[in-house]
């Protein structure tokens, strides 16, 4: 960690764009059916932590713009149900450069433009089965706090917003330690016990993430700032900043 060496082909570090047209999607058909469509819209493959963590889950953005435009069923949309006017021919001729899928290149465009300036970093736990992307600087600060629990864990971490964060596998692997207010969610592996992420007190709707948990060549930089949580409200009072890490 720390000065970790970089990927061979230096991909994991380079910004936004690049990162998220190396992750594979290359070997995915540029053409999917609707099927296939239906099925990855309705999250196959991927897990939400938000799904552990919220007692009632959001509509899916896609269903939720379908049910607001009076959309036909899922099974009948044509092949590509954006309506590009005039940009059409360019968005096809975009996906066959990067010969990603529709779906993928909308993903390569918003986190073009959400990610500006970050990187996409993998972690997880020790024995592989919790796996997660999460979306922040090369230079994370990470906060040492002296509570009760972080003392024990050891417990280092940064803070994200929810929507840099995604839980690629493991949702039903992970156990959750709570006490006292209870709002602190310190989720671990059930075959290692690692805790790669949790859900901090002080940032209820994002994730602190392990920078030890991360895999190496996108981190390049630590900076690390005590926390005195064993007066937690003071020390959080104390400091402005914490709760604007995981604003959207
Ligand atoms: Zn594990």
């Amino acid at each position: 960690m720390g000065k970790a060496k970089r990927s061979p082909a230096g991909n994991a570090t380079r910004k936004g764009p690049a990162a998220a047209s190396s992750s594979g999607a290359r070997r995915i058909p540029a053409i999917l059916s609707a099927r296939d469509r239906a099925s990855k819209a309705a999250g196959g493959g991927e897990e939400s932590p938000q799904k552990l963590f919220k007692a009632a889950d959001p509509p899916a953005p896609a269903s939720q713009a379908a049910a607001a435009a009076g959309a036909p069923a899922r099974e009948e949309d044509p092949p590509c149900a954006l309506e590009l006017g005039a940009q059409q021919e360019r968005w096809l001729q975009f996906q066959k450069r990067q010969r990603v899928s529709c779906e993928e290149a909308a993903k390569l465009l918003l986190d073009t433009f959400e990610y500006q300036g970050l990187v996409k970093h993998t972690g997880g736990c020790h024995c592989g089965a919790v796996r997660f992307e999460v979306w922040a600087s090369d230079v994370v600060h990470v906060f040492d706090c002296n509570c009760s629990i972080c003392v024990k864990k050891q417990n280092r971490h940064f803070i994200v917003p929810a929507s840099h964060f995604k839980l690629l596998k493991g949702a039903d692997n992970l156990a959750t330690y709570t006490f006292n207010t209870h709002c602190a969610k310190h989720t671990f592996c059930k075959t290692c016990g690692v805790q790669s992420f949790y859900t901090p007190r002080s940032n209820p709707d994002g994730y602190g993430i392990a920078p030890h948990c991360l895999d190496e060549g996108t981190v390049n930089k630590v900076t690390v700032e005590a926390i005195n949580g064993k007066e937690w409200e003071k020390a959080v009072k104390a400091h402005p900043t914490i709760r604007a890490m995981s604003n959207p």
